[in-house]
């Protein structure tokens, strides 16, 4: 009875994680831990075998397709990989396989297990035509849109394969992207991603390609699930891609010696971190492939592969405080300031807490030992608390600001803590900092300690405030001098003549990183037009959801920006336009979305014929859709076109407006 319950309790934790891990790209507890639970249920069952459930975890692949997406059913199952942590079950995997094949000369190969997301890509005469994640290996999220916008991968092979040919990959966050993309999540007032895996996942899975876009998302192929690329091994396999254009990890070795495999392991551990991307291991595959099929699967994972895992990089330290941070949009970051202590041969002497419902799920007090783990180059973070001793303080969320004691709020869909003073001062120092940045408006001598002066002394108050400083404003504070103060005073002039996508961006709008920026400058041309644009102007811009529309509209319907924008042009502050937007054929800027099954041709085929005429096609119907082409049995898509008033086409339709 007692297993029982123990095999019940596990079930529930690990369907739990999961779903943390799955479908709110939010795990909170480490691979390493999750692992654990599960090898305990595995053995469990394997010593119990009355108790095995159909429902029971060790029996499915992983997360279930979360619905914010349509499903997309697998050509051919996305298997997980079995974990190992130790050296004496890497050599068990070894032995089981030798004995299936019935020799022991076979050849392996290791990779870096990267620390992404899985991500099907298949290719149909080498166009590609979907993408999706895993899923729970059977049915997938269809992720086409926002795929199609990480740039490393192609959306057309350099090789031309026949027919339908998929390739398995790892779409993945590198360590300083996360940083970067980290920092800028922090200034948007954003939670900002635990690990470069949640920062994946959670990029690859945004309703609005548009913010996809924005991601520094990169991609590895390590396997193909359909079609046939024309080789023999896995080696071969990574050539054939080589020579089609898909990217594929630099590293790679071929051994015939699991000894040696394991040495190479014991001997990476020490490299795992100079990688420029996360990686939590390696894995091993057989590489011919005749032995992979002689090998086959088991109900979850394919028996001629295995991943070789490192415990994650952890160590015990104590709180000594907890501070609180103020960035450029107001959000209040609380973070630990630790007992400095080596981790990986790192000091960590900080840790980010992210924000107070984090320091709730924890517990963690001050004076409380925790362990921290540091997880690639990103700020590490407090895991959990070991021990609270008696005298160990709580920590209250803060009412006021610590900075300006203005009030904070939190707002409906965001777990910060934000100020809303919009004079707070460490506010207005970030933002000055930010719109003085080389990427913004480049004013050069405009950095940390001069606006920190500026701003304590009430010399700048907000933006605008920078072109009315003169020599006697700089000359009294001490960190100018004479040449100091005239450069700065130079800097600050030329800054008036950049290009409007700087300006835009400088600005510092949520949302608008340079990218967004400069395509508002070319849509609009003038700052004037773009604060006067309309909502559904915003709306219409195909990269730009309707998230980062309503921000944009936001942000110039405010009447303090509407003076600034006023205080900008008498200082005479005059971004350079940007050129017109050039319109190309007939269908160029016109969506099309295809659906149910068409006469003389496939979907794939349509789609290929619309872009090859300057159109762009989707695979769900908005308000954006130019036209849908209906076949027979067309389902949700025309129902869906139907109440939007989108205009519905024939094959015949469409193919005549071809022909025009
Ligand atoms: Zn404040």
């Amino acid at each position: 009875m007692e297993i029982k319950q123990e095999i019940d309790r596990l079930k529930k934790l690990i369907a739990y994680h999961n779903s943390r891990y799955y479908d709110l790209d939010s795990p909170e507890i480490s691979d390493y831990e999750y692992d654990k639970l599960y090898a305990r249920l595995k053995e469990l069952e394997e010593q119990n075998p009355q108790f095995i459930t159909a429902d029971s975890p060790t029996r499915k692949i992983g997360g279930r397709a979360a619905s914010a997406f349509a499903p997309y059913k697998h050509l051919a199952p996305m298997m997980s990989l079995d974990n190992t942590y130790n050296a004496g079950e890497i050599r068990e995997w070894y032995d089981k396989t030798a004995s299936a094949l019935g020799c022991r000369n076979f050849e392996m190969v290791v990779e870096t297990k990267i620390d992404g997301v899985s991500c099907s890509l298949t290719y149909q005469d080498g166009v590609l035509i979907t993408a999706a994640t895993r899923g729970d290996g059977k049915t997938g999220e269809d992720v086409t849109a926002n795929i199609k916008t990480v740039k490393c991968i192609p959306q057309k092979l350099a090789r031309p394969i026949s027919g339908l040919l998929e390739i398995r990959g790892e779409v993945f966050i590198g360590k300083e992207d996360l940083i970067k993309l980290n920092e800028r999540q922090q200034e948007e007032g954003l939670v900002p991603f635990a690990n470069a895996r949640n920062a994946a996942a959670g990029s690859i899975r945004q309703k609005d390609p548009a913010v996809t876009a924005l991601r520094p998302l990169s991609f590895y192929a390590h396997s193909y699930g359909w079609g046939d690329i024309g080789a023999e091994s896995f080696t071969d396999f990574i050539n054939k891609c080589r020579e089609c254009g898909l990217p594929v990890s630099p590293i790679r070795k071929v051994f015939t010696d699991i000894e040696e495999v394991i040495k190479f392991y014991e001997d990476f551990s020490k490299e795992l971190h100079t990688l420029p991307y996360d990686a939590d291991g390696l894995v091993i595959k057989v590489n011919s492939f005749e032995l992979q099929k002689k090998l086959g699967v088991t109900a979850k994972s394919p028996r001629w592969a295995e991943a070789f895992k490192y415990p994650a990089q952890q160590c015990e330290t104590v709180i000594k405080n907890i501070n609180f941070s103020v960035g450029r949009t107001g959000v209040v970051t609380p973070v630990a300031e630790l007992e400095p202590v080596k981790c990986a041969g790192v000091v960590i002497s900080s840790a980010t807490l992210h924000n107070f419902d984090e320091i709730a799920r924890l517990g963690v007090k001050t004076g409380d030992s925790v362990i921290v783990e540091r997880a690639g180059e990103v700020i590490p973070k407090v895991v959990r608390v070991v021990k609270s001793p008696l005298n160990a303080k709580a920590v209250l969320e803060p009412k006021i600001c610590p900075v300006c004691s203005g009030v904070l709020i939190r707002e409906e869909d965001e777990v910060a803590l934000r100020c809303i003073n919009p004079n707070c001062p460490a506010q207005i120092k970030a933002r000055v900092q930010h719109y003085a940045s080389r990427e913004a408006m480049d004013i050069d001598g405009l950095g940390e300690i001069a606006v920190d002066q500026l701003v304590r002394f009430g010399a700048i108050k907000k933006l605008s405030d920078i072109y009315n400083l003169t020599l006697f404003d700089l000359m009294a504070l001490n960190a100018f001098g004479d040449k100091k103060a005239d450069n700065l005073l130079n800097a600050i002039e030329a800054s008036k003549k950049r290009p409007l996508g700087k300006f835009i961006y400088a600005l510092g709008i949520r949302h608008v990183g340079a990218k967004t920026a400069d395509l508002l400058a070319s849509e609009f041309g003038t700052v004037e037009k773009l604060a006067s644009a309309a909502l559904p102007d915003l709306e219409r811009i195909e990269e730009i959801g309707p998230v980062i529309a309503k921000t944009i509209y936001d942000f110039f319907a405010s009447e303090e920006v509407k003076k600034e924008l006023n205080s900008f042009r008498l200082y005479g502050v005059n971004p350079l336009p940007a050129p017109a937007k050039k319109e190309g054929g007939p269908l160029s800027g016109k969506t099309f979305v295809f659906t149910g099954e068409l006469k003389t041709m496939s979907r794939t085929e349509a789609e290929v014929l619309a872009k090859a005429n300057g159109a762009k096609t989707s695979g769900s119907v908005s308000s954006k859709t130019y036209a849908v082409v209906a076949g027979a049995e067309a389902g949700s898509k025309l129902k869906k076109a139907e109440s939007l008033g989108i205009k519905i086409m024939s094959e015949e339709d469409f193919l005549a407006l071809l022909k025009n």
